[in-house]
């Protein structure tokens, strides 16, 4: 088993401003895992408000011995190995059991997604997210993808309903909101919820501050929206936490170490009835294919990182009437 990387810097197309922060591009973990002739690539997305980095990335994969991947591949026992290793550092984590996955694939012979349990015919629709910026500029991203059917809109500043309005000049097409836990009055927020209702939004993820469980929750009892928890919901031990403090969570597998436990997140989900998104970060082909791998099995999906990105180092997967194909290649189906 050899693991190799390589570090590349992921060019946005447009700036990227959210309620804390705006960048320009993004640094990825290009991840390789070789064995018998077949090589598995993986990806670690590290956008810098998660605290990872080139530095951080390359500290961790310094500390991983690739002679503990025994093959056949024991997933769960891989993960336990790397949080022994160093908690945290789910990104650079993710980008190693997301080599493994498409290398179990294509040792197995069968697409990811089939050895996952998804049915394509399940795959939701992905949202297109469109940064707050000035009305020119929004108008002209929503014409610049005339594949989407739904538009990702981050909220959080005081000229949101200006932005929503100005959204609906150009398409009346359904919306997902993402407040980025921007929102702090109880009772704005709950009218906004009304108001955003009115206007044809489908959910609203992390209105309040993910250490505020309790706004949370007294707005989830309320909103006429789905409540989708993010930033408050990062690995599997924070899925039983979410309930009662949303309806649904946002699964990412930069948070959640990758595939493996994405899936054991969607299943806890499932059993405690939330509602199941499933996110991104500014990706490749590679992290998307693989969170596409598990769409099918989620209520909402938002994988538009390589549609966000001018200098994606693969192919872009299919994508039609506002979803990913999934493809019958072994593997995660990346084309070099
Ligand atoms: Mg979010």
């Amino acid at each position: 088993m050899k693991l190799t990387y390589q570090p590349f810097e992921l060019l946005l197309k447009h700036t990227f401003t959210i309620a804390k922060f705006s960048r320009t591009s993004t640094p990825v973990m290009l991840v390789q895992v070789a064995h018998e002739g077949q090589i598995g690539y993986g990806e670690a997305s590290m956008v810098p408000y998660m605290g990872e980095s080139f530095q951080t990335a390359t500290d961790f994969l310094g500390k991983v011995d690739a002679a503990q991947f025994k093959y056949p591949f024991d997933f769960e026992a891989i993960l336990t190995y790397l949080d022994d290793i160093m908690p945290g550092n789910s990104a650079i984590k993710a980008g190693i059991d997301i080599a493994l996955h498409d290398l179990d694939g294509k040792l197995r012979q069968k697409p990811c997604w089939q050895l996952l349990g998804s049915d394509p015919a399940n795959m939701p629709l992905t949202s297109f997210t469109i940064g707050i910026d000035t009305p020119e500029v929004i108008i002209q991203k929503v014409k610049e993808n005339p594949d989407c059917k739904i538009i990702k809109v981050k909220l959080g500043r005081d000229s949101d309903k200006d932005l929503i309005n100005t959204i609906r000049t150009v398409t009346d097409l359904p919306l997902f909101v993402d407040a980025n836990q921007g929102w702090t009055d109880l009772q704005q927020s709950l009218d906004m919820t009304h108001w955003l209702h009115e206007q044809g939004v489908l959910l609203i993820e992390q209105p309040m501050l993910k250490t505020d469980p309790d706004s949370n929750a007294w707005l989830t009892e309320r909103s006429p929206v789905p409540i989708i928890g993010d930033e408050s919901v990062q690995r599997l031990g924070d899925v039983e936490k979410a309930k009662g403090v949303y309806h649904g969570i946002n699964i990412k597998l930069m948070k959640s170490a990758g595939m493996y436990e994405a899936h054991q997140m969607i299943n806890k989900a499932r059993q405690l009835d939330l509602k199941i998104m499933i996110g991104c970060m500014s990706e490749t082909s590679c992290a998307t294919l693989a969170a596409a791998a598990l769409a099918p099995q989620c209520d909402w999906a938002d994988l538009d990182g390589p549609f966000l990105t001018s200098n994606n180092p693969y192919q872009m997967p299919n994508f039609s009437e506002g979803k990913w194909i999934l493809n019958n290649d072994n593997g995660l189906g990346i084309k070099v």
